[in-house]
């Protein structure tokens, strides 16, 4: 869609979002970021990075900080040596925290773990011994398929510490999407568990494995974290249990140290448009910006915060804010092995009770399912521990943002908006919690030490309160280093559509003040009658319906329009089933709220719409119902029923 966002016409049509949140005072006075950070960064962002980087123990410190002469490839603290897992680890015994809680692990059936730093330490060092005797070298790519447990962190650090770059897939993921991994990116080694809990149950996770290597002759070893006990086949030779081999390993491994564009990890994206890519990430420069980003976004004091990330491990949000950004920072975390409503739908909040969590970060779509479980189900914890939120992983929709911070902050917490993506490794968009003035639905600005513009099709910046395409104009350290194996495949999809600068694909917008809007993928802008709408403003606008807790819009051809709106959405359990007229009701709400020419053409009342592990609509797929087509790759879809179930809601209702 060449045009799908450019000179804003059509876009205009913004529902005016007017509720402001200024930051508490208490978190203004303390703040870690303030003014003065982003002019100093602004004047001189390479030195800004340089002055970052020294939160990390270097073992050779970098001279040099930025290399763009090859771009757009980057090079970052090219001369810098460093070891991962002894930033992440290590050093914080050694500075006397060894007894600081590194995490709170709950498992779904209520077994816990209480894991302090030293203890980390000493299980990451058996473990980096396990994989150096199952002949693991640096270089070599670790592939590592779990469940939501301490090991699956054990496991990505202890490949840190040895320079072997570990891909996680996703542990809900079939074993044909952990094949089509294994196999691109030639790893030799996979670290699996026999299972683990998910909705009250445990649910086997080796015969995936044991299925996928049918195709993968390439592997020679499986390590196995026994966690459910249930029967698992082991094949003789190749696989071992991690309590046999790991628990007999020596609690120190003496670790070398990397360049710092040394490979880290490759995380395949998580497939809301299409085939997955293998975004590679690089050491020092990675390190540098999510531990910047996770202190500066969330105001984090590493003394006294509790925090938590209720993303999968199998997302980048779990590998830069629930491993590396807050281990790198010394933080306490909690990690939740389950789904939020086992055994009840108040899991999370007896868990941020329980652990006094002061921070939380999880997606729009988990609080919008909250929403839709209804507001007295929260009311029934003590959630005052909570001063900040944070959200991830889709634009947030006003309403959502308003239900979250009045509902889980107690009306009192801000709440930050992140925009950033597998590609970019930290966060890149967000307001700064103790300077930004939240408006419901906006990310605000670029974080201190990035740059980023809306541009029209032409590439021009547009003028404030217009919409175009988001792009990066500036490397930044936790940028990709490409994508594995096909680095024209990087230079084309990112660096191609404008010279020179980073594009998203994602559109977005300047208000009045200069403050970024996210609109949505620029694939999902829709063409109406030559009027250009975002299904974003569209959805949000259904999500502020009172018997409304989530939409999915997209755009189906049309006749008579070009492109038609059809929305799917899902009802406020508290609506029941909204009603004979419910439809005419929605459809009547946007056409008072955004204009007639946004009315939808369709809506269809479902129970769930199909999502990625990181809780994203898949539009593509709605598209294809909304099209009558056959249905594309569903292989990243959480839970793979879904669209039958659409399939069969639309067959009984239309
Ligand atoms: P693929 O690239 O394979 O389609 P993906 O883009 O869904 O996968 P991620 O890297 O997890 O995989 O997602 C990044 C995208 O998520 C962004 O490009 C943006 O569209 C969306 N996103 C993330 N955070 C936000 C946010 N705070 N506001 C708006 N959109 C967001
Ligand atoms: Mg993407």
């Amino acid at each position: 869609m060449a045009d799908a966002a450019g000179q804003g016409q059509g876009l205009e049509s913004l529902s005016a979002e007017e509720r402001r949140f200024p930051p508490p005072p208490g978190l203004a006075e303390h703040a870690n970021v303030t003014e003065a950070t982003f002019e100093a960064a602004a004047a001189d962002d390479v030195a800004f990075w340089a002055e970052q980087a020294r939160r990390l123990s270097w073992e050779t410190e970098p001279t040099q900080t930025l290399d763009w002469s090859d771009a757009p490839f980057a090079r970052w603290f090219a001369d810098g040596r460093l070891n991962a897992a002894y930033n992440c680890l290590d050093r914080h015994v050694e500075a006397g925290l060894g007894e600081r809680v590194a995490f709170h692990f709950e498992g779904e059936p209520g077994d816990t773990r209480t894991i302090t730093y030293a203890e980390l330490t000493a299980q990451v060092c058996q473990a980096a011994n396990a994989l150096v005797e199952l002949g693991v070298k640096a270089g070599d790519r670790v592939a590592i398929y779990m469940p939501m447990i301490p090991e699956a962190a054990v496991a990505m650090l202890a490949c840190a510490r040895i320079g072997a770059p570990h891909t996680v897939v996703f542990g809900g993921f079939s074993s044909d999407a952990l094949a089509t991994r294994i196999l691109d990116c030639g790893v030799e080694v996979v670290i699996t568990a026999d299972g683990g809990y998910r909705k009250g149950k445990a649910s086997a996770l080796k015969p995936a494995v044991d299925e996928a290597l049918e195709r993968c002759p390439e592997v020679r070893s499986v390590l196995v974290v026994r966690r459910t006990e249930q029967e698992t086949a082991m094949t003789e030779g190749r696989d071992v249990w991690w309590h046999d081999l790991v628990d007999r390993q020596p609690t120190e491994h003496a670790y070398e140290a990397f360049e710092a564009e040394h490979p880290l990890y490759i995380m395949y994206t998580s497939g809301s448009t299409g085939q997955p890519k293998g975004i590679f990430h690089t050491t020092g420069g990675y390190l540098t910006g999510v531990a910047y980003t996770h202190w500066a976004t969330f105001d984090l004091k590493p003394e006294t915060d509790v925090f938590w990330t209720a993303a999968d491990i199998g997302w980048v949000t779990g590998h830069s804010y629930l491993v590396y950004g807050p281990l790198a920072n010394g933080t306490t975390s909690v990690m939740y092995e389950g789904t939020p409503d086992t055994p009840h739908q108040g899991r999370w909040w007896d868990v941020v009770d329980k652990y006094g969590v002061t921070i939380l970060y999880c997606a729009p779509t988990a609080i919008r399912t909250f929403m839709k479980w209804g507001a007295e189900i929260p009311a029934k914890a003590d959630l005052s521990s909570l001063r900040l939120l944070g959200s991830v992983g889709e634009p947030i929709n006003p309403e959502a943002y308003v239900w979250y911070r009045e509902h889980i902050g107690h009306d009192r917490t801000p709440v930050v908006d992140t925009w950033w993506q597998t590609e970019t490794g930290m966060h890149m968009i967000s307001p700064m919690p103790g300077v930004a003035e939240g408006k419901p639905g906006a990310a605000m600005r670029a974080v201190p030490g990035v740059s980023v513009k809306v541009v029209n099709d032409e590439g021009q910046p547009v003028s404030d309160d217009a919409a175009g395409y988001l792009v990066i104009d500036r490397p930044w350290p936790a940028m990709l280093r490409g994508i594995w194996g096909d680095q024209q495949r990087y230079v084309d999809t990112y660096w191609s559509r404008f010279p020179g600068v980073y594009f998203a694909g994602d559109g977005a917008k300047l208000d009045a003040d200069g403050d970024i809007w996210l609109l949505g993928r620029v694939d999902d802008v829709m063409n109406v009658s030559g009027h250009r709408m975002s299904t974003t403003e569209i959805e949000s606008s259904l999500v502020s319906h009172p018997k409304v807790a989530e939409a999915a819009v997209v755009g189906a051809s049309d006749e008579t329009t070009g492109q038609a709106i059809v929305a799917f959405v899902i009802l406020r359990s508290e609506a029941g089933d909204g009603g004979p007229d419910v439809v005419d009701e929605l459809r009547r709400h946007v056409a008072k709220d955004i204009g007639a020419i946004a009315r939808p053409r369709q809506i269809m009342v479902v129970d769930e719409l199909p999502k990625t592990r990181s809780g994203k609509i898949m539009r593509r797929l709605l598209r294809d119902v909304a099209e009558n087509r056959e249905l594309g790759d569903v292989t990243t879809l959480t839970d793979s029923t879904v669209m039958d179930l659409i399939k069969g809601n639309l067959a009984t209702t239309s």
